[in-house]
């Protein structure tokens, strides 16, 4: 049986450094993918700078995205009300898939502080000790997480303090998240604060009580250090969706093997037992080398991160690199040779409307290039690529495409007025990219194809063909994309869209 009564591993800091220091991440550069590889290679991707930038989401509200989703915990936003004001957006979807782990799981529970004038002058401090004790109080959760957003940051709210100090009085696990959007320009800053948090505040070995009086069963702990030591952890972060997890479920148990997914949607104790686990697997670099890294400083379980098992070639090294650390390869190849039979013979139906076609995509710096293999399976061309950023973790994923070293490629979180000149240029039959960004692209009469869709069967081999039986479907008839044109321009002078896409971007490489 777990107890949660350990005390938590010491961290010096009270925040990871933000990747602009940490990772040398990129976020404004124009060039080819050669550009980019060989400027990142010589250290000389780290640049942010535009003199016009669009506004895109800050690290306190990408933090959310993973915070919302942990099962028993209430999240206390300490900020003004409008910080987190996007959970709305997410609480159905987030108590959907809680409830596809477990059925009995509860929606997102949240609160903020509020904080306004007078705060920012008499300090937050009271406002979040009284919104702590309410929420232990009313709620009964595991854990209380405080994402701490710009404001209490600046005014010096003592947080790690005011937690500290009402970890004895409260039932709950106390987190405080320092995640305020001012400090990077790199939002994906938020996983490692997220991760730090966790580390913090959950991740400790379970302690097990060993009733002396007991005769101990021989044929369960054999069973149990077996189990443990074949089991894996899949970090499944936000984009990773139930059926992706049944999907890479399926591959590890065929070969074997047993798993856990986790950080999002998992619940305290998740973090406990996730120690006793094998190995730890990243299906991307930008999410969890922080997390996974530091595991491995703690609790020695070592780990991989290489590319994403989107795509069949991916697919087939993610497994592999799995399989071998076990000793399993032989078998495992005799799996993948057999899945990439039947999905290439699967796949077959779609080559002939997807042909030739011209996809340009958008996104995560590691799901783009992952998702560019599948374009290139079924014989599509990739004109363009435009990535959140850029950083070490896009590199194992060149392996996998071909004729890439030319193609453009835009660093850019959002900015979607760069995405709108070049994507004219370009003329691509396909966009491809996050909900919420192809909008701009149906109205230039593009057809569109999200990234990622959390209801949507993306990684593994099933999910090869789930994207080539979609995309086929929204290629085959694009006439929204066209009517809509007709009818909504979009606000942009035609003197600006013949102009260089990229003036704006001050330092390149
Ligand atoms: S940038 Fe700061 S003030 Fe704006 S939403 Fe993010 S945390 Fe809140």
């Amino acid at each position: 049986m777990a107890n949660f009564n350990q005390n938590p591993p010491k961290f010096r800091d009270k925040a990871p450094e933000v990747r602009e220091r940490r990772l040398e991440t990129g976020i404004a550069f124009a060039g080819t993918c050669n550009d980019i590889r060989c400027a990142q290679r010589s250290g000389c991707i780290n640049a942010a700078n535009r003199s016009f930038s669009q506004t895109h989401g800050c690290q306190f509200t990408l933090s959310l995205g993973m915070l919302n989703s942990l099962r028993n915990a209430v999240v206390i936003m300490h900020g003004p009300i409008g910080c987190g004001a996007c959970t709305i957006g997410s609480v159905g979807t987030s108590q959907t898939f809680r409830r596809l782990r477990d059925p009995l799981a509860e929606g997102v529970v949240w609160l903020n502080t509020n904080l306004d004038e007078s705060d920012v002058i008499a300090g937050g401090e009271k406002k979040l000790r009284e919104s702590i004790l309410y929420a232990d109080k009313e709620f009964r959760p595991e854990t209380i997480i405080v994402p701490i957003s710009c404001v209490p940051s600046l005014i010096g709210d003592d947080v790690d303090n005011i937690l500290d100090n009402l970890q004895s009085e409260t039932a709950a696990i106390l987190i405080p998240i320092h995640c305020a959007g001012f400090k990077t320009k790199i939002m994906a800053s938020a996983y490692d604060d997220v991760y730090h948090g966790i580390l913090r505040g959950l991740v400790r070995p379970p302690v097990r009580k060993i009733d002396s009086n007991i005769i101990p069963d021989e044929n369960y702990i054999f069973k149990k250090k077996y189990r443990d030591e074949h089991t894996v952890n899949i970090l499944n972060v936000g984009s990773m969706s139930r059926p992706d997890e049944l999907e890479l479920e399926r591959l590890l148990n065929a070969i074997g093997l047993y798993v856990r997914f986790l950080p999002c949607y998992s619940a305290a104790e998740d973090f406990r037992y996730m120690t006793e686990s094998a190995l730890n697997v990243s299906v991307c670099g930008t999410h969890d080398d922080f997390f996974i890294e530091n595991v491995y400083n703690l609790f020695g379980i070592p780990y991989i991160i290489d590319v994403m098992p989107v795509g069949k070639k991916n697919t087939s090294r993610w497994l592999l690199k799995i399989a071998e650390h076990f000793g399993f390869e032989k078998d495992a190849q005799k799996f993948i040779d057999s899945e990439e039979r039947e999905i290439n013979e699967a796949l077959d139906q779609f080559r002939p409307t997807l042909k030739g076609k011209r996809v340009y995509i958008a996104g995560g710096e590691v799901r783009i290039l992952a998702t560019a293999e599948v374009v290139q399976d079924l014989g599509m061309e990739v004109v363009g690529f435009k990535g959140h950023h850029y950083d070490k973790f896009s590199e194992p994923l060149f392996d996998n495409l071909e004729n890439i070293d030319d193609v453009p490629y835009n660093a850019a979180t959002q900015q979607p007025f760069e995405q709108i000149n070049i994507v004219k240029k370009l003329n691509p039959d396909l966009y491809i990219g996050h909900t919420g960004t192809g909008n701009i692209s149906v109205k230039q009469g593009v057809a569109t194809f999200p990234l990622y869709g959390p209801a949507n069967n993306y990684m593994g081999y099933s999910g090869v063909f789930e994207i080539a039986r979609r995309i086929n479907k929204a290629l085959k008839n694009w006439q929204y994309c066209k009517k809509i044109t007709e009818h909504c321009p979009l606000p942009y002078r035609k003197e600006y869209l013949e102009g260089d896409p990229f003036k704006y971007i001050k330092e390149n490489g």
